[in-house]
């Protein structure tokens, strides 16, 4: 099977809350990572992709949200770590479920679960084509998981960041309340802040822009569109220089 990717390594960044059914108490809706699993495997299906992924923790606890709350933020920021480890093992079960071979690396040490977070020893992996789950962010405080998506891209040389989320693009004015608002399907970084349009937090979007790496952002709602995405279909908001 052919795809019209033009990338070779890739991160994926998946929400916390993404992995969460709607309406439930549960945090993980097992069904839900299942379905994310096997979209994964069917974009891996052609075999030439090298796939990072990053989980977020927002399905469980945001360290900012707790901190607002009288909670010191450092604190509350290792919580929020803690609970992307959960949504990482949790992916790598589903993905090894279908048959997809990954490895969780944790950027805080938790070896009896997962690997450490060893730069190196995540490329070989990637050059293998073992997808790394990155998991417990960036290690510090006081950064996002979509942070640790731009960084982890860096340092792996991925081609392309893919922002998962709840939104199918990057709008010139918000759709919730503009009901002529319009999506891109291409927008330059430098066009992002001159317009003030909010892509991912300041500091991803800055590290994205400065190591040069696109960023789409697209809906992970309708069947598919992790494939579509990953295979390199026109989907969402391609940001790039
Ligand atoms: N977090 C952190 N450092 C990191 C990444 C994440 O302290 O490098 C904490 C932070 O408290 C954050 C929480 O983990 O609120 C969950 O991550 P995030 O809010 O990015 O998850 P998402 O919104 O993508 O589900």
């Amino acid at each position: 099977e052919s795809s019209p990717r033009s990338f070779k390594r890739a991160i994926l960044k998946l929400s916390g809350e993404a992995l969460r059914e709607p309406g439930s108490t549960d945090n993980i809706s097992p069904e839900i990572v299942e379905r994310i699993a096997s979209e994964v495997r069917d974009a891996l299906a052609p075999g030439d992709l090298e796939l990072g992924i990053v989980v977020g923790g927002g399905n469980f606890w945001r360290g900012a949200s707790a901190s607002a709350r009288g909670m010191d933020r450092a604190t509350a920021d290792y919580v929020g770590m803690l609970a992307t480890v959960m949504n990482s093992l949790a992916l790598q079960g589903s993905l090894e479920h279908h048959g997809v071979t990954c490895v969780v690396q944790s950027a805080i040490e938790m070896k009896n679960v997962a690997e450490t977070f060893i730069r190196r020893k995540a490329e070989r992996h990637l050059g293998e084509r073992r997808v790394v789950i990155f998991a417990a962010g960036t290690g510090s405080p006081f950064f996002s998981t979509d942070t640790t998506a731009a960084l982890r891209a860096s340092e792996m040389g991925a081609d392309v960041v893919f922002k998962a989320t709840m939104v199918d693009g990057v709008y010139d004015s918000d759709p919730k309340k503009n009901p002529d608002a319009k999506r891109y399907s291409r927008i330059g970084f430098q066009d992002c802040i001159s317009r003030q349009l909010k892509v991912m937090d300041a500091t991803a979007f800055s590290l994205c822009m400065d190591n040069n790496i696109p960023i789409v952002i697209f809906d992970l709602g309708p069947a598919g569109n992790i494939t579509k995405a990953l295979r390199g279909e026109q989907i969402g908001t391609v940001v790039t220089g």
